[in-house]
């Protein structure tokens, strides 16, 4: 497949052949000024805007999420009594802090990914001992990253960047404020199902709905930050597959194209019957993540598509300071009404 680029130096149209690019992005040069196409894994995506990346299912389902009556309110009301700083106090009591002079390794590789991807500030990040591989990402006015001990087992270097820049991916697109609220949300719920309050019904479920499935077109979003820190796709989709069904004494048998393989088996299948479709959607509605083939046959696509070789050949939309911190302008407008209400009969909650 072949695709026509920009130089960054001397802005001559080249020919890419993708395949090529995805085994060496390196060894892509300009036909003209012998110039690199493409910017080096240390190189920063200077004032890279999250809407150059963002998978447009995310951005659909976060405009149908700010459409459900009380998501404006519930985010002003995290805001206003901080609730995300209960995370904050829970992981500095409980697990340790990765810094520059503890656990250094994890350190480096945070700050540089962060780097990378021009975040402005690199994340407070924590190891937590935990037999499942996994990370995550809360806070709204700093952001806290938090990584397992089995994660760290279980990935080389390279799957671990991977996994550190979609975190990183997460804070860049302003996913955060969102994910923290789905937190506190999945929470109350919980909380108010054992109360049985009357108005937990209809509209939390609605939320609760409209939540996870933003949630699960963010991934997409941040799937495709780990691209643009690796520039690597097959390190992205190795990783996905050690964190779906790796074990170490399996992981030489591994191979991403068997991922890939099932990912068109199941498009195949589920285009044969109508009912299966709707089966999949079912399967995944309270899922905060999309199955493991569904994400990697959105990174393949990705990955062969135009638009990550124009990022990453530094021909990429701009953030203008404009656009910079505007958690506030992100909130939809507050309509009161009974879910203000009912927020405010939740503050009893937390005391
Ligand atoms: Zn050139
Ligand atoms: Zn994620």
């Amino acid at each position: 497949m072949e695709r026509e680029l920009g130089c960054r130096h001397c802005k001559t149209r080249n020919r890419l052949d993708v395949e090529e690019a995805l085994r060496n992005p390196d060894g892509a040069r300009c036909g003209r000024c012998k110039g690199e196409l493409f910017l080096g894994p240390a190189e920063v995506l200077t004032s890279l805007d999250p809407r150059a990346y963002e998978h447009p299912l995310d951005r659909q389902a976060l405009e149908a999420l700010r459409r459900v009556p009380g998501t404006g309110t519930f985010l002003r009301f995290l805001l206003k009594h901080g609730l995300d700083r209960t995370y904050r106090l829970l992981m500095k009591q409980n697990f340790l802090e990765v810094r520059d002079d503890r656990v250094k390794s994890i350190h480096v590789l945070v700050e540089s990914t962060a780097k990378r991807m021009d975040l402005g500030s690199v994340p407070e990040t924590y190891l937590v001992q935990h037999p499942q591989p996994n990370a995550w990402t809360t806070g709204v006015e700093r952001y806290q990253l938090c990584l397992t001990t089995s994660l760290v087992e279980l990935l080389d270097e390279a799957e671990l960047r991977a996994v550190i820049a979609h975190e990183v991916g997460h804070m860049q697109a302003g996913h955060v404020l969102y994910k923290t609220a789905a937190a506190i949300l999945y929470y109350l719920i919980g909380r108010l199902l054992v109360r049985a309050t009357p108005l937990a019904g209809p509209v939390m479920l609605a939320l609760y709905f409209a939540f996870r499935k933003w949630e699960r077109c963010a991934e997409l979003t941040a799937d495709r930050a780990e691209l643009l820190v690796t520039r690597d796709y097959r390190t992205c989709l190795r990783t996905h597959l050690k964190l779906a069904s790796g074990s170490p004494k399996t992981l030489p048998e591994l191979r991403v194209e068997h991922l890939l393989a099932q990912a068109k088996e199941v498009e195949e299948l589920s285009s044969e019957n109508w009912l299966d479709q709707i089966i999949i959607d079912w399967q995944q509605a309270g899922m905060t993540h999309p199955f493991t083939v569904w994400r990697a046959k959105h990174v393949d696509e990705w990955a062969h598509s135009g638009e990550v070789w124009e990022i990453l050949a530094g021909n990429y939309r701009r953030r203008t300071p404009k656009d910079v911190k505007v958690i506030e302008a992100e909130i939809p407008p507050e309509k009161p009404g009974k879910f203000k209400k009912l927020l405010d009969d939740l503050k009893d909650l937390f005391k």
